[in-house]
C-alpha cells in the first residue's frame, strides 16, 4: 500500500475519511523548520457524536468476534506498520522534530510490537475461577467495556497511541482515539493501515483536534465508558474532574520528575552511557527521562568531568541527518517553556554547567526550535526547577552522602513515575527500590521494557497501570458468576 499524506488531514469515522463537521482546521507545524506544512481537523463534540454513533453500531459484532479473528487483524496491522516503516518514521520525524534514526529505531518498531503483543495477549487472556465451600464455584467473566476513549500526547506519537488502541481493540472494544494535535500524521496513517488490514468500519475511529474542544468532548460523552489518557498532570486532573462523577473507568499516565541515583560503586561506563540516554534521549521529552541526577558525593566531581563533555558532544542538527544526535523541541510553545525553565533555574541560583541556550541550525532548519543539552547544579530539592516537570533536554545535579539522603532527595517531589538506581551492590539497590516512591524502578538499566510488566506512576504521575494483563483488565469489565450445584 502507498501511504500518502494530504495537506489537509481528515477524521476517520465509521470506516470513512471525513472532514470536520465545522469545516475548521488547525495548522500543523514541522518544528525542525518552524513552518506550517499541513492542516488538521479542529474537531468538536459533533464529530465525537458521529464517531460514537459509528462505534456503537460496530460494537455488537466486534465484541462477538472470535479472539482468533482479532488476533489475525491486529497482527495484520502490525505487519503493515512494518511494511511502511520508513514512511511512518519520516512522518513522525517531520511532525515531532525527533531524529529520523530514533523514529526508525524506536518509535515505529514499538508501534508494531504493541499490536503484535496484544494480539497474542488476548489469545492467552483467561477468566479466573474460584471454587468455594458448599458446592459452589465462581467464574469471573471479562467482558469488553463498550466504546472507549484513548487520548495520547506528542512525545512518542504512534508508540503511545498504539499502546492504548491495541489492547482496547484486542479486548473487543470500539475505540474513539485522539492523537495530540501537535503530532497527528502517523495517527492519520494508522487509520489507513487499519482499513487496509480489514478492521471493520466503526471499530476504530480517529479524531483530530485540540484538548479543550475535541479531547474534552470525548471525556464528557456519556456513551464512552472508559478513558485511557497519557499526557500532562494538569490535563489529567481536568479529565478526572469530568470523568469521575460520571463513574467512568480511568487510566491516567501523567508527568514525572524522575530521579537517577548514582552510587560510587556502579559500573561507571554503563552508567554514563545510559545517563546520557536517560537525560537527553528524544531531547529529554520522554516521561521516563531522568531529570534529577543524584550523585554520591565522593564521585560528584568525577561524574561532572565525564558527563559534561559527553553532553556537549550531543550536537543539535537537522533531524533527517544521521549525524544529528539531538533533534528539535516539539513546538514553539514548548521551546519557549523549556527556555523559560532554564531562566528560572538561573534566577533560583542554579549554575549552568553546559548548554542553557537555544541553537541556530544552519540551512533548512535555521528557523527550527533547537535547545542545547543543559546541565545545572547548585539547586536544592525544593526549588521549582527541582519540583516542576520541564520535559526538555535539561537535568540538574545534586550530591548526596548517605542512602537515606539519596532517598529523601529522590522522594522530594509530588511525582512518582520512574527511577533509575546505579550500584553494583544489589542489596543496596533493592533496599532503595523498595523505599522509593515510584511506579517503575530500573536497577543498572534504563527504559529496558518488557511489555508484560505494569507500567504507570504513583502520586501526581497518575492512576492505574498499562501493559500486559493490566491493560486487558482495564479495557474489560469483570463480572463474577457464582454457581451452586
Ligand atoms: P497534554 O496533557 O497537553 O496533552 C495530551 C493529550 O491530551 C493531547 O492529545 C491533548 O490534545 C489532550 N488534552 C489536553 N487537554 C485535554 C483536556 N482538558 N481534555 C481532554 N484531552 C485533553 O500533554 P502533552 O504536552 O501532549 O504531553 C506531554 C506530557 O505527557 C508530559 O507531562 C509528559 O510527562 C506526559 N507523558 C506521560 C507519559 C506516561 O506514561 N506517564 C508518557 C508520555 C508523556
Amino acid at each position: 500500500m502507498q501511504l500518502e499524506i494530504p495537506k489537509q488531514l481528515e477524521n476517520y469515522i465509521g470506516g470513512e475519511f471525513v472532514k470536520p463537521s465545522n469545516n475548521s482546521y488547525l495548522d500543523n507545524i514541522n518544528p525542525a523548520i518552524g513552518e506550517v506544512y499541513g492542516q488538521i481537523p479542529n474537531s468538536n463534540s459533533d464529530d465525537v457524536e458521529n464517531a460514537v454513533t459509528a462505534a456503537k453500531k460496530a460494537f455488537p459484532e466486534w465484541s462477538a468476534t472470535s479472539t482468533e479473528t482479532r488476533f489475525r487483524i491486529l497482527n495484520r496491522i502490525a505487519d503493515l506498520i512494518d511494511e511502511n516503516h520508513d514512511a511512518l518514521a519520516l512522518a513522525e520525524t517531520n511532525d515531532n522534530g525527533k531524529p529520523l534514526w530514533l523514529s526508525k529505531e524506536v518509535d515505529i518498531p514499538r508501534a508494531s510490537s504493541n499490536f503484535r503483543f496484544f494480539a497474542t495477549a488476548i489469545m492467552n487472556f483467561s477468566s479466573e475461577s474460584h471454587a468455594m465451600e458448599n458446592n459452589a464455584f465462581n467464574i469471573t467473566l471479562r467482558q469488553p467495556v463498550g466504546v472507549v476513549g484513548c487520548i495520547s500526547p506528542w512525545n512518542l506519537p504512534l508508540y503511545l497511541f498504539t499502546w492504548k488502541i491495541a489492547p482496547a481493540l484486542a479486548a473487543g472494544n470500539c475505540v474513539i482515539a485522539k492523537p495530540s494535535e501537535v503530532t497527528p500524521v502517523t495517527a492519520y496513517l494508522l487509520a489507513k493501515i487499519s482499513r487496509e488490514a480489514g478492521l471493520p468500519e466503526g471499530v476504530l475511529n480517529i479524531l483530530h483536534g485540540d484538548g479543550p474542544n475535541c479531547g474534552e468532548a470525548i471525556v464528557k460523552h456519556p456513551s464512552i465508558k472508559a478513558i485511557s489518557f497519557t499526557g500532562s498532570t494538569r490535563a489529567g486532573a481536568q479529565i478526572a474532574s469530568i470523568a469521575a462523577p460520571m463513574f467512568k473507568k480511568l487510566s491516567l499516565e501523567l508527568g514525572g520528575k524522575n530521579p537517577s541515583i548514582i552510587f560510587a560503586d556502579c559500573d561507571w561506563k554503563k552508567m554514563l552511557f545510559n545517563t546520557i540516554r536517560s537525560s537527553f534521549g528524544n531531547q529529554g521529552q520522554i516521561c521516563l527521562c531522568s531529570s534529577r541526577i543524584l550523585i554520591e558525593s565522593s564521585v560528584y566531581e568525577k561524574f561532572k568531568a565525564d558527563f559534561i563533555p559527553w553532553a556537549q558532544k550531543l550536537n543539535n542538527g537537522d533531524p533527517l541527518l544521521a549525524t544529528s544526535k539531538q533533534g528539535a523541541i516539539v513546538s514553539k510553545a514548548h521551546f519557549e517553556k523549556v527556555l523559560g525553565c532554564i531562566e528560572l533555574a538561573k534566577q533560583e541560583g542554579g549554575k549552568i554547567l553546559c548548554g542553557g541556550n537555544s541553537v541556530k541550525v544552519s540551512g533548512r532548519c535555521e528557523n527550527g526550535y533547537f535547545i542545547q543539552p543543559t546541565i545545572i547544579e547548585g539547586l536544592g530539592p525544593n526549588c521549582r526547577t527541582n519540583q516542576e516537570e520541564i520535559f526538555g533536554p535539561v537535568v540538574t545535579l545534586q550530591p548526596f552522602d548517605t542512602i537515606e539522603e539519596a532517598l529523601q532527595l529522590a522522594n522530594a517531589t509530588d511525582y512518582g513515575l520512574a527511577c533509575t538506581i546505579w550500584t553494583q551492590d544489589i542489596s543496596k539497590a533493592n533496599h532503595v527500590a523498595a523505599k522509593i516512591e515510584s511506579g517503575i524502578v530500573w536497577i543498572n538499566c534504563w527504559l529496558h521494557r518488557d511489555l508484560r510488566t505494569p507500567f504507570g506512576g504513583i502520586k501526581n504521575s497518575g492512576v492505574g497501570r498499562e501493559g500486559g494483563w493490566d491493560a486487558l483488565k482495564f479495557f474489560t469489565e469483570a463480572k463474577n458468576v457464582c454457581t451452586q450445584y
